[in-house]
């Protein structure tokens, strides 16, 4: 039989099980759909929509356990879509190999892939769907969150929250209030993580919807650190139900939970709810070979003897949970490096070069954003502003005669008027609700002003051109005056990519120095305006 689908449809198809992951489909289901369309797209010669099917069927070859072919898959469609500088597969295949380094715990090269799905969504422009851009914010907030930049963390979880709604979809919110209340546990922030889990409780109770156990372990770990075991035991009732246990399948969440449910149970004092729970968990794990799962359920089982009295057997239980860590840790450090290693030996020259430059999101002299980072974060602001019909607005800031600084003193003390500078523009950020500052290189930054209007954000440039000259510089600088000139510009329909509003920014920019310099533009008729 023909696999014939004219393209069309096939696109759709596809777009359908990328955007609508699986809910209430069981994994085979899921492989057989995606492999009827790789065939179908196969017999149209269309390599890219070909290349999207392989992409599904390579999630569902990770799921099912074998992650480096899942991973090769990836890797290279992601070669592939460079090569062709095919955006939206840039974008797929960075978005899976994102959270398949994390799991292997290579957070950075998990960082770097994030960025690479969001740096290819912003070329994508408009094509690039809203929902495409929640999974990469998502992607961008959960690798941040593992190389252990909270606050960088937050501001994407609540960035893809507003997505979220603005999609409309529930699951996907439930699933920022859930990554984020893991991430606040993990730092122990348990009011924060205590607000997302009251959030996740409140959509599922309001729209009637039952939570993964993902989710449901989530909510329940969080719930026992506040105390609540009532709670974290209701919360955790479906681990025991096996008609649950159809509808979401992920058996090693469902063993999970089933030793945090034991662990609610021991620390409220009812060991035999505890012993009954890890009895189920060790049937599951054996059932289904669950090896890590496995290893708790040995250390839970210690802590119910040890909380019964039973030291001796406590005792004889935790060596067995020792030694069957250690033979995990060693296999898993074995399987981890062969993965990696299938992984790397392709690129390694590649990887090697780009990896510095592309690692940090920081400028390291001043600590401010970088380059990079507003290449990231200002497309995606600009979006926001056109759709929401909100003016946004960037000042450039440039130090006049620098080159002086350097000279006249050193450049060291120009090092030291750069971090002084980068203070004062952090504070001029602080001001303004979302707003950042950026280092664009040598003695250029970059003031990014969501919400402000051309006259807000010259006023905004003003006061912080009269901070920067009239900042105390005599200890550093002794008699040489430090002053900035600013071009301002203000998103608008006529100038809606970052490449536009940058470049009108800089004219205005020019325009200040040519006017004499220490002064901010903002267009024709400020251009003259005197400094004060
Ligand atoms: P203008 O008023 O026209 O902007 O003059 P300028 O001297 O500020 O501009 P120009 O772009 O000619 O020179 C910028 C200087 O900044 C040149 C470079 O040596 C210096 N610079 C760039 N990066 C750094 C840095 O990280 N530290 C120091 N100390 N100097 C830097
Ligand atoms: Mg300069
Ligand atoms: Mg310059």
């Amino acid at each position: 039989m023909s696999a014939y689908m004219d393209p069309r449809t096939l696109n759709a198809e596809l777009t359908a099980l990328e955007e609508h992951p699986r809910y209430g489909m069981d994994l085979d289901e899921w492989f057989a759909r995606a492999t009827a369309l790789e065939k179908a797209a196969a017999e149209l010669g269309a390599t890219d929509l070909e290349l999207r099917a392989q992409l599904l069927r390579a999630d569902i070859v990770g799921r099912r356990g074998d992650v480096i072919t899942s991973g090769q898959i990836c890797r290279q469609v992601n070669a592939w879509a460079t090569d062709h500088e095919h955006q939206l597969l840039l974008v797929l295949s960075h978005l899976r190999l994102s959270p398949y380094f994390g799991q292997l715990g290579d957070y950075p090269t998990a960082l770097e892939h994030a960025l690479g799905a969001l740096e290819a969504l912003s070329r994508m422009g408009d094509a690039a769907s809203p929902y495409l851009r929640w999974r990469c914010v998502m992607a961008l907030a959960d690798a941040l969150a593992d190389v252990e930049d909270i606050e960088g963390a937050r501001q994407r979880y609540a960035e893809a929250g507003k997505l979220s709604v603005t999609l409309g979809d529930i699951r996907a919110r439930i699933r920022v209030f859930n990554n984020l209340a893991f991430t606040e546990h993990d730092v122990g922030d348990s009011a924060q993580a205590e607000h997302a889990v009251e959030r996740i409780l409140q959509l599922a109770a309001e729209h009637g919807l039952t939570l993964d156990y993902n989710t449901l372990d989530t909510v329940a770990h969080v719930q026992l650190g506040a105390g609540r075991y009532q709670d974290a035991i209701t919360t955790l009732l479906p681990a025991l139900d096996d008609e649950y246990a159809i509808a979401y399948e992920e058996v090693g969440s469902r063993a999970q939970c089933l030793v945090t449910l034991s662990e609610v149970h021991r620390r409220a004092g009812d060991l035999t709810g505890a012993q009954d729970a890890v009895d189920r968990c060790r049937l599951l794990c054996e059932d289904r070979r669950l090896f890590g799962v496995a290893v708790d359920v040995r250390r839970e089982q210690a802590e119910i003897w040890a909380a019964a009295g039973r030291f001796a057997e406590a005792l004889d239980e935790y060596k067995a949970f020792h030694a069957a860590a250690m033979a995990l840790t060693s296999s898993e450090r074995d399987a981890r490096a062969k993965t990696l290693h299938a992984m790397y030996e392709a690129d390694e020259a590649r990887r090697a070069g780009a990896r510095a430059q592309e690692l940090s999101l920081r400028d390291p002299l001043t600590g401010l954003f970088n380059r990079r980072f507003v290449d990231v974060e200002l497309p995606v602001l600009i979006g926001q502003a056109l759709e929401a019909h909100t003016p946004l607005s960037v000042a450039i800031v440039d130090l006049d005669h620098f080159k002086r600084i350097n000279d006249t003193c050193s450049h060291e003390v120009g090092d030291e008027v750069l971090r002084r500078v980068a203070e004062l523009l952090t504070d001029s950020a602080a001001s303004g609700r979302d707003a950042f500052a950026a280092r664009l290189g040598g003695e250029e930054f970059l003031l990014v002003q969501p919400g402000a209007d051309p006259s807000t954000a010259y006023a905004w440039a003003e006061r912080l051109r009269v901070a920067i000259r009239s900042h105390d510089w005599r200890p550093i600088t002794g008699a040489v005056p430090v002053t900035a000139s600013i071009g301002v510009a203000t998103s608008a329909e006529s100038c809606r990519t970052q490449e536009a509003l940058l470049r009108l920014a800089d004219t205005h920019l020019y325009a200040a120095k040519e006017g004499g310099r220490d002064r901010t533009a903002d267009g024709p008729h400020h251009v003259l305006k005197q400094a004060s």
